[in-house]
């Protein structure tokens, strides 16, 4: 790993404990789990497989392809401009552009199909903003990436670029009371993008901002109430495994008829919890040796699919 990778990867797991910490101690939902629904989903298989094969697909088949072909960045058409800068101009123009695509989004049938997983969680913290379709991400982070290698710039803002990205989208989705005042104007934060997680009819169209706010105000979709939503994550049931939800951005179905229909499926759809359980009465008999724990198949034969 290079250098700049390693400490970019180092800011990025403290600011983790940091929210972390800091949702705890000032939450905006009191109560919310640490482990809350759909936790695991969120961790291992968006953040962590998905962004991995994603990462691979974005740069290695299709924005170095279209570099050795065309050969932009041969040009250096933005690689004598200082990284801050150069970091600053891709930060601005492509935030520019997520706003108006997460507009699309909110508008276009089809496309709310490639977002509404995003939407899906009802329990919004610091992890919830990792739930995005795999198309999303692909169709994003192209256009993000792509402009900076192919206008030649320092190689160092790729990670930079990366680790600003993360920071901010924990940020805007953990789960802290924050009162920012009139920054929020200019940058956006949880304040108005928690709004935006809402099962609130008011908020459906509004609040598109990801790190600067001021699109939302420049363009009128600003909803910055002086309370709380009550009702979050989607109107409609939604699947809550990761190849199902995928599976309904393209055809609707009844999660728990599927499961009735299907009994291996049921069988795999149930693994995950029977993990989860076993490895939280693990943890507990550790903790309190002696006191029995609720075994993980009986608790596992609860959930219905
Ligand atoms: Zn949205
Ligand atoms: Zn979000």
């Amino acid at each position: 790993m290079k250098q700049v990778e390693i400490v970019t990867t180092a800011l990025l797991l403290a600011w983790v404990v940091v929210v972390i910490l800091l949702e705890r101690r000032f939450p905006y939902r009191k109560g919310l789990p640490f482990f809350r629904e759909g936790f695991w989903t969120d961790l291992v298989l968006y953040t962590f497989v998905q962004s991995f094969l994603l990462k691979i697909l974005i740069f290695d088949y299709i924005i170095l392809p279209l570099d050795q072909h065309f050969a932009f960045s041969k040009l250096h058409l933005v690689s004598d401009w200082p990284v801050w800068v150069q970091v600053l101009f891709f930060l601005i123009t492509h935030d520019f552009y997520i706003y108006w695509f997460h507009r699309w989004q909110h508008h276009s049938p089809v496309l709310w199909r490639t977002h509404e997983a995003h939407h899906s969680g009802k329990q919004v913290d610091w992890l919830a903003g990792s739930r995005s379709h795999a198309v999303e991400i692909l169709i994003n982070q192209t256009i993000e990436f792509a402009p900076i290698i192919l206008l030649g710039a320092d190689p160092v803002v790729v990670p930079i670029k990366a680790l600003i990205d993360a920071v901010w989208g924990i940020y805007i989705h953990a789960n802290i009371d924050v009162k920012s005042g009139r920054l929020q104007y200019f940058f956006n934060g949880p304040e108005m993008h928690l709004w935006h997680h809402a099962d609130h009819q008011e908020v459906f169209h509004a609040n598109f901002s990801t790190k600067f706010a001021f699109w939302d105000w420049l363009f009128g979709t600003a909803y910055f109430p002086g309370h709380k939503p009550l009702k979050w994550g989607l109107y409609y049931k939604y699947p809550k495994d990761y190849f199902l939800q995928h599976v309904f951005s393209v055809k609707r179905f009844d999660e728990r008829e599927l499961g009735r229909r299907y009994p291996l499926l049921r069988r795999y759809y149930l693994l995950l919890p029977v993990l989860e359980r076993r490895v939280r009465s693990f943890v507990k008999r550790r903790r309190a040796p002696g006191v029995p724990s609720v075994p993980a198949d009986a608790a596992a034969s609860e959930v219905s699919v």
